[in-house]
C-alpha cells in the first residue's frame, strides 16, 4: 500500500502489525531496503517527526520506533547475541544446536567457577590470596606463581580429589563487566562479609547482582579472628537479603573463615563443591572444538596479545583457530597459573594464550574456528557490527543537557544517576539532596548505583545498561574509564561542590516541564494629546510615567482603570521629529499603535512583556 506520509513524500506502508527486523546500529538505508522505499523519502519523514538523521547514519531502537509507528511497521531491533548467533551460522557454526546434540555421554562433569565479591576491605584479595596457597598442587610445586586473572586450585572433597576454578579478580566489578557483555562465567558466588563490620552497601550491592544472575552464594563470614567479630550477626543480617544460613533452616552455606589466618579455608572450599553438587549440575562435553570467555587480557611488549582464557566447554589445544570477541589467530603457546606449558584446556580450566592479533575485551567469548581464515573473517565481521552498533548507541545516551529534549519526545522519564565520591558522607548527602529534589510527578530521580572511589568500568557499565548520567563528587575516571566512557557515550559530571551538583541536576529535572510564563511591566505612558495624521493614524501625545516605553513591545490601553484595548504593538515611538528605540520614566514622546485609534487625552499606555519563570 502506498499512501503520503508526513513531509508529502510517498513511502510503502505496512498495516501496523508488519514486522521489519533491523540489526543494532542500523541506519535508514537499511529500513528502506527492507520496506522497498527510497532512504531519502525515509529522512523527510523523520524530518517531520522531528528528528534529523542521514540515511547512512546509525540510528537507535527508539527512532526506529517512532519511524515504524509512522508507518504502520513494528521494528524489532535484532539483539547483538542474535545476530552474533546468524554471523556464525553464516560460518556453519551453530552453537546452540552444538548444544542440543550432545547426549548424556557426552558430558562430563567439569569444576565449578567461583567468583569472589564483598564490601571493599572485607578481605577478597586476602580470600584469594589464602585459597591459592591451599592448593595442593600449589603446595608441591612451590605456589602459584603468576597472576592470569584465574587459577584452579585442587581440593580433597569427602575422599575426592575436586578442583575449583577461581575468577582472580576481587569484587564484583569483573562480574557487572562480563555480564553487561553478555557473558557469564561465574556458577557461584562467594559473599565475603567481615564479622568485625557487618553488611555493607557493597555487600548488597554484590549480592543483589549474584542473585539476579541466578548464582548461588556461599557465604565467608571473615575475620572471625579479630576482636568484636560477631559472626552470628551476619548470619541475621543476611536474612533479610534472602541468605538464609543452614542451621537456621535456609540453603545458604555460611562458612566462618579467618583469611589472615588460613582458618577455615578448607571448609570453604567444601561448601562451594557441597553448594555446587546440590544447586547445579556441572557438565561440559570435552571431545569439541573449545568454547568460553576471555577473562583478562593485555599487551605484553615481547608476546604480544595475551588473554586468559577460561575454557566452558571443548578442549582447547595449541594450534587451534580462534577468535575471542574482535580478535583473531592461532593459539601459539598456552600456560597455567604455574607458569607450566599446557597443551590441552578442559573445561573450567583457565589459561593464557597466546597468538592472538589483538586484544580481546574481558568478557569477550572466544571459539574455536575450523580455520585461521574462518577465524580472522568472523572477527572483522563481528568488528563491522560493533562500529556500527557503537555509532547508534552514541546517538541514544543521554546528557544532562538532553535530558529535557528526551523527556518532550517521551523517550524517558526517570533520570537515572549513578552517584561517585571520595568519602561515603559526601555521596550519602549528595544522594540525599538530590533525592528531595521535588518537581512533581512528571519526572523522578533514580540513583541507580553509589559508591565510593574514582569512576570505574563497572560504574560506566551500569550506566551503559541503564542509560545513566554519572556524577563523580571529588574524585576522578580510574585508569582507561574515560576511554569506555566516551566510546559508550556516557556522560559523566564531575563536581566538587555539592549544590553544584544539585543545581545542575535540578536544573535538567525542571528543564522538562513545560515553561511557565509570567507578564512582566515595562513602562506606563499617560496620554496627554492626541494627533491625528491622515498617515500613521492617531499619534498619543504622552509622557511615561514610569519604566520605559520601547518600540515594538506588547501593550495595552487602560481608560479609568479599565482594559478598552489589548493585543497592541507600540508601532511608532518619537521624541520631536526623530523616530527612537525607546522612552524613559520622564521624557515626553509620540505614540502610535498602528491601526488602533481609539485613544484620548487621559488614556493609559501600558506595555509589557512574556518573561519565563524561573521554576523555584
Ligand atoms: P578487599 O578490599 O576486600 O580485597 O580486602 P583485603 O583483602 O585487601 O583486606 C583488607 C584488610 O583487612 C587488609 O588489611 C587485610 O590484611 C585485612 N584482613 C583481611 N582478612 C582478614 C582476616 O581474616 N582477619 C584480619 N584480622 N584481618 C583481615
Amino acid at each position: 500500500m502506498q499512501a503520503p506520509s508526513l513531509g508529502g513524500v510517498t513511502v510503502p506502508r505496512g498495516n501496523g502489525e508488519t514486522v521489519v527486523r533491523l540489526r543494532q546500529g542500523a541506519s535508514l538505508n537499511d529500513f528502506a531496503d527492507k520496506i522497498d522505499a527510497n532512504p531519502a523519502s525515509l529522512v523527510t519523514v523523520l524530518f517531520h517527526l522531528g528528528e534529523m538523521a542521514t540515511a547512512t547514519q546509525s540510528l537507535d531502537e527508539a527512532t526506529f520506533g517512532v519511524l515504524g509507528e509512522e508507518l504502520g511497521y513494528k521494528i524489532e531491533m535484532v539483539s547483538a547475541e542474535e545476530e552474533d548467533r546468524e554471523l556464525l551460522g553464516s560460518f556453519d557454526i551453530d552453537l546452540d544446536a552444538e548444544l542440543e546434540a550432545e547426549s548424556d555421554e557426552d558430558l562430563a562433569p567439569r569444576p565449578p567457577v567461583v567468583t569472589v565479591m564483598g564490601h571493599v576491605d572485607h578481605g577478597k584479595t586476602k580470600l584469594l590470596d589464602a585459597v591459592r596457597s591451599t592448593d595442593v598442587v600449589a603446595g608441591e610445586a612451590g605456589g602459584i606463581t603468576q597472576h592470569i586473572g584465574a587459577y584452579q586450585v585442587r581440593t580433597e572433597h569427602e575422599g575426592v580429589d575436586r578442583a575449583i576454578t577461581f575468577i582472580d579478580t576481587p569484587g564484583h566489578e569483573a562480574f557487572t563487566a562480563m555480564r553487561a557483555r553478555g557473558a557469564q562465567v561465574t556458577d557461584i558466588a562467594i559473599l565475603v562479609v567481615a564479622a568485625d563490620d557487618g553488611v555493607m552497601p557493597q555487600t548488597i550491592e554484590a549480592l543483589n547482582h549474584a542473585q539476579a544472575a541466578n548464582v548461588p552464594i556461599v557465604v565467608a563470614v571473615n575475620k572471625v579472628d579479630k576482636e568484636g567479630a560477631n559472626p552470628a550477626k551476619i548470619r541475621q543480617q543476611l536474612t533479610e537479603y534472602n541468605l538464609v544460613a543452614e542451621e537456621y533452616g535456609g540453603d545458604t552455606m555460611f562458612v566462618d573463615v579467618s583469611a589472615k589466618q588460613r582458618m577455615g579455608i578448607d571448609d570453604l572450599l567444601s561448601a562451594v563443591l557441597l553448594t555446587a553438587d546440590a544447586a547445579l549440575d556441572l557438565r561440559a562435553n570435552p571431545d569439541k572444538d573449545a568454547r568460553g570467555v576471555a577473562v583478562e587480557a593485555n599487551l605484553d611488549r615481547g608476546r604480544g596479545a595475551v588473554a586468559t582464557v577460561l575454557v566452558q566447554s571443548g578442549t582447547l589445544h595449541v594450534g587451534d583457530a580462534i577468535v575471542a570477541g574482535t580478535a583473531h589467530g592461532r593459539v601459539r603457546a598456552m600456560f597455567d597459573e604455574h607458569g607450566n606449558a599446557v597443551t590441552a584446556a578442559e573445561p573450567a580450566r583457565p589459561v593464557q594464550v597466546l597468538g592472538l592479533s589483538s586484544v580481546p575485551s574481558a568478557g569477550d567469548t572466544f571459539l574455536v574456528a575450523p580455520d585461521e581464515r574462518t577465524a580472522r573473517q568472523i572477527a572483522e565481521k563481528r568488528e563491522a557490527a560493533e562500529r556500527a552498533a557503537l555509532l547508534a548507541k552514541r546517538r541514544k545516551r543521554i546528557s544532562l543537557e538532553d535530558f529535557t529534549k528526551a523527556l518532550e519526545q517521551g523517550k524517558v522519564e526517570t533520570l537515572n544517576l549513578v552517584i561517585k565520591g571520595d568519602v561515603s558522607g559526601a555521596v550519602e548527602a549528595l544522594e540525599d539532596s538530590l533525592l528531595k529534589i521535588d518537581v512533581g510527578d512528571e519526572v523522578q530521580l533514580r540513583v541507580i548505583h553509589r559508591g565510593v572511589g574514582a569512576i570505574t568500568q563497572n560504574d560506566v557499565n551500569l550506566a551503559t545498561v541503564d542509560n545513566a548520567v554519572i556524577i563523580g563528587f571529588n574524585v576522578k575516571f580510574g585508569e582507561r574509564v574515560e576511554d569506555l566512557a566516551d566510546r559508550e557515550g556516557v556522560e559523566v559530571k564531575f563536581y566538587s561542590v555539592i549544590y553544584q551538583a544539585i543545581e545542575d541536576v535540578e536544573a535538567a529535572l525542571k528543564g522538562m516541564l513545560k515553561p511557565e510564563y509570567e507578564e512582566v511591566q515595562l513602562g506606563t505612558a499617560e496620554i496627554r494629546q492626541v494627533f491625528r495624521s491622515s498617515k500613521f493614524g492617531n499619534i498619543a501625545g504622552s509622557i511615561i510615567r514610569s519604566g520605559t516605553i520601547r518600540r515594538n513591545s506588547k501593550a495595552r490601553v487602560l481608560r479609568n482603570g479599565t482594559v478598552i484595548g489589548d493585543n497592541l504593538t507600540i508601532e511608532s515611538l518619537r521624541r520631536e521629529k526623530d523616530d527612537v528605540t525607546e522612552v524613559r520614566e520622564g521624557f515626553e514622546c509620540g505614540i502610535g499603535l498602528g491601526a488602533y485609534n481609539d485613544i484620548t487625552e487621559g488614556d493609559i499606555i501600558e506595555t509589557f512583556e512574556m518573561r519565563e519563570k524561573p521554576r523555584v
